[in-house]
């Protein structure tokens, strides 16, 4: 009853400046979070520290958009979410502090900064397109002034010229929009094609069965596969499924499997984490760090997160996701690496899930689905336990791509 019957206000601008509310839009991205009282506040920081990271290089790389959501994302976690989780209070741990400070000197001026930038960004683009609308007009006055020509003649020729221009922007969105599949293609046409290079278990391999679906437009193809998808449509390290792109080294596993050898001899698990960097929105895996751990042949736990948590913040590195072994079993994710990644999944959407099985030659790259991260969410359960089977809970990452680069082990054990 308190809604009047209109819930849009009457707008008194013609044509409406859009400035104001694609800036009220990104905010509003940032601020879409909610707090799982299940995880403990320390993580939250520690996401923290990476999300200023991450919007740092946005800022440092120009990218306005995504740094102004980021940087709406830490404020509205820190000043409006966090304080409320139940162990706020007592959680005294060095990143409180770090975070507190980060929101007065960095955050908010940064935030109001990019506000600023943005609107004159969006107001320059708004005043353009009125000019370009304008500069139209004029011309559709002059044409109506020239009436020598037959209005016969003239209304011959308005109609063949629409029809010319309706049917380009159909063209070019047609072309737009094979572009992009064909990007995407390309995309998964890559991981694929990668795969059967590595079944020797020296690299990542996956499951085959998820990777031959191909898209179904692919065949209807207009434009030779050898023109670069960007140059019309200007993408740049688009998102696959909504995802940045997580750029894994081909050496990766290979040197993990190394170090975990000889626990993996005694039918014992080694754990991980996947550290990288992040340029030109999208994820460069570069180290992993292998904390002390406690392990057994089906559990791995981490130890002093201390020790890893100052190696990240002296390299400026963003927790990419975890990796571990399963001595005896296949590569999947048990109950318990699903409550694990879930964590890691909440905090980056990104974060992935290696599991190797050098008993099998099989190396998974996995994330949780959103009934997944459902269920995990409504799960107090602790220790091995049934999870509901359909719809699937994980499944192979479809934003991985893999690169000759080089992994830098770190081994704290
Ligand atoms: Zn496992
Ligand atoms: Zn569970």
């Amino acid at each position: 009853p308190l809604n009047p019957p209109n819930p849009r206000p009457l707008n008194l601008h013609w044509p409406p400046c859009p400035t104001a509310e694609r800036v009220r839009a990104l905010s509003k991205m940032g601020c879409s979070i909610e707090i799982n009282e299940e995880i403990t506040p320390r993580r939250y920081f520690r996401s923290g520290v990476e999300m200023e990271r991450m919007a740092a290089v946005y800022l440092e790389e120009g990218s306005l958009e995504n740094a102004y959501v980021l940087y709406n994302k830490f404020i509205t976690l820190f000043v409006e979410k966090l304080p409320s989780h139940r162990d706020y209070q007592q959680c005294s741990v060095p990143e409180k502090q770090v975070i507190i400070k980060k929101l007065q000197d960095v955050a908010f001026p940064r935030k109001d900064q990019l506000k600023k930038l943005l609107h004159e960004k969006y107001n320059k683009e708004h005043t353009e397109y009125l000019k370009s609308q304008s500069q139209a007009l004029v011309a559709d006055c002059c044409g109506q002034q020239l009436q020598k020509m037959s209005l016969v003649e003239q209304e011959r020729q308005r109609v063949a010229q629409l029809r010319r221009m309706q049917m380009e922007s159909e063209q070019f969105r047609y072309f737009e929009d094979q572009l992009r599949r064909q990007e995407l293609a390309n995309r998964r046409d890559e991981a694929v094609a990668k795969v059967p290079e590595q079944t020797d278990g020296s690299c990542l391999s996956h499951s085959s069965k998820n990777h031959v679906r191909l898209d179904p437009n692919r065949n209807k193809q207009l434009l030779p596969s050898s023109k670069p998808a960007a140059t019309l449509a200007g993408v740049h390290n688009q998102r696959i499924e909504g995802l940045r792109r997580v750029v894994i080294p081909r050496d990766l596993t290979y040197r993990f499997l190394l170090l975990a050898d000889s626990n993996t001899a005694r039918g014992i698990e080694t754990c991980g984490v996947l550290c990288g960097k992040l340029t030109q929105n999208e994820f460069m895996l570069t180290h992993v760090v292998v904390p002390k751990q406690s392990a057994g042949p089906d559990y791995c736990d981490m130890e002093n997160v201390e020790e890893l948590f100052s190696f990240q913040d002296h390299h400026n590195l963003l927790t990419l996701g975890w990796i571990h072994t399963h001595p005896t079993q296949t590569a999947f994710l048990s109950s318990v690496d699903l409550h694990t990644h879930g964590s890691y999944q909440l905090m980056l959407p990104e974060a992935i899930a290696i599991v190797c099985s050098p008993k099998h030659n099989d190396t998974g790259v996995f994330r949780l689905t959103s009934s997944g991260m459902r269920e995990v969410a409504g799960c107090r359960l602790k220790g091995f336990h049934p999870h509901s089977k359909d719809p699937p809970l994980f499944s192979i990452c479809r934003h991985v791509v893999i690169k000759d680069s080089k992994t830098t082990v770190l081994d704290l054990r």
